[in-house]
């Protein structure tokens, strides 16, 4: 069995070069000795590995200087959590726009803590658009700690092209869209991003917050979920995710080989238009997002018969093109296409659909 293309939302594909280099170095890494895996996590070896993801980060991303970059664990589920248990401590209460179940989910965890502004939501369309806020629907900056998004919504396929304007600090979840497009960081108190979609295995996730953000949490949060304590350890508090954080570095090598995030970018928005633009000529298929609102990174599309959709999913599955099924409460397929997915992987997927078309009209 050779490899497939893995359209899958997250764990998804890998470059396949960081997959050979981790192969290579799995017996021995560098000079150790050792596999990455059982170094302390305390040695010279692999203080360069955490030391050096950190500063790819920093350089891919152009953070600045007033930003601590953290690898903390967790999920990006637990930074539902941590943001409001760190941040929420001065008026303790935050606005959040729910675009999905993502979002949703942050906020309920949020409501355990603090006060919850839900000051927009695209519920009513199955979160088919990022909802078109103004200045006016956000809370001022003395009524809430910030207000909070998730970037790009990895269920329904939208993704923010435009940030909205608040005037408290801004909080994104990154998750899926985190180095698939160039973020300016500086309009962010805080972005974070579960590794297993575009940075890496899962097990490990980055934050990058403003350092006047990283003080005294709220009382009795435990110290595993204080940014202070993670910032102030250079995220070695405890054991962190080690082999996880070695195979993020790799991929933001690889990043960095295709040119950096600009570079990658690109060959997104290549690979997304593909796609759109089949889905928009298609007779069969079609896109189930507001255009201007389309994700790069995820993209569901229907056919209107759920028969014909199942029929699609298993029959690309044959066909090399697997893990196409759409989110349960979307139905119909979707296909992440995330950094390490190559155009190769979407010009086939596209044939592939233009033949099912052709024999299913
Ligand atoms: C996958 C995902 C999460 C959840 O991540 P876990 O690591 O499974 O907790 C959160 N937010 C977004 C946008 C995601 O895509």
């Amino acid at each position: 069995m050779s490899r497939v293309y893995n359209f899958s939302a997250g764990p998804s594909m890998l470059p396949e070069e960081v997959l050979k280099k981790a192969q290579a170095e799995m017996l021995e890494c560098g000079d150790s000795g050792m596999s990455v895996m059982e170094m302390s996590h305390r040695s010279k070896d692999y203080d360069k590995i955490i030391k050096g993801a950190e500063a790819l980060v920093r350089e891919l991303m152009n953070v600045p200087d007033n930003y601590k970059v953290m690898f903390v664990q967790g999920g990006g589920s637990t930074q539902f959590a941590m943001v409001p248990l760190n941040l929420g401590i001065k008026c303790k209460a935050a606005d959040y726009i729910i675009t999905g179940q993502w979002a949703k989910k942050a906020a309920q965890e949020a409501e355990k803590y603090i006060k919850v502004n839900r000051v927009a939501s695209s519920a009513d369309k199955t979160f088919s658009y990022i909802p078109k806020t103004t200045a006016a629907d956000f809370s001022s900056k003395d009524e809430v700690d910030y207000c909070y998004i998730c970037f790009n919504n990895t269920i329904y396929g939208t993704r923010y092209t435009k940030l909205p304007e608040t005037e408290a600090t801004l909080v994104a979840d990154i998750s899926s869209n985190v180095m698939s497009e160039v973020i300016d960081v500086s309009k962010f108190g805080l972005l974070f991003a579960g590794a297993q979609k575009n940075l890496g295995p899962a097990g490990v996730v980055l934050v990058i917050a403003r350092e006047d953000l990283i003080g005294e949490p709220m009382e009795g949060t435990p110290t595993m979920l204080t940014y202070k304590t993670h910032a102030d350890n250079d995220s070695l508090y405890n054991t962190p995710p080690t082999y996880a954080i070695y195979i993020l570095k790799l991929v933001l090598e690889w990043i960095k080989e295709q040119g950096g995030i600009a570079a990658v970018q690109k060959v997104n928005e290549e690979k997304a238009k593909l796609l759109y633009d089949f889905l928009d000529s298609s007779k069969l298929f079609k896109g189930t997002v507001e255009k201007e609102d389309r994700s790069l990174m995820n993209v569901p599309f229907v056919t209107g018969d759920a028969d014909l959709d199942a029929k699609f999913v298993k029959e690309a599955t044959a066909a090399g093109l697997v893990n196409l099924k759409g989110h349960r409460t979307v139905g119909g397929m979707r296909a992440s296409i995330y950094n390490a997915m190559p155009v190769e992987g979407v010009k086939t997927l596209v044939e592939f659909m233009k033949k099912f078309e052709q024999e299913n009209m």
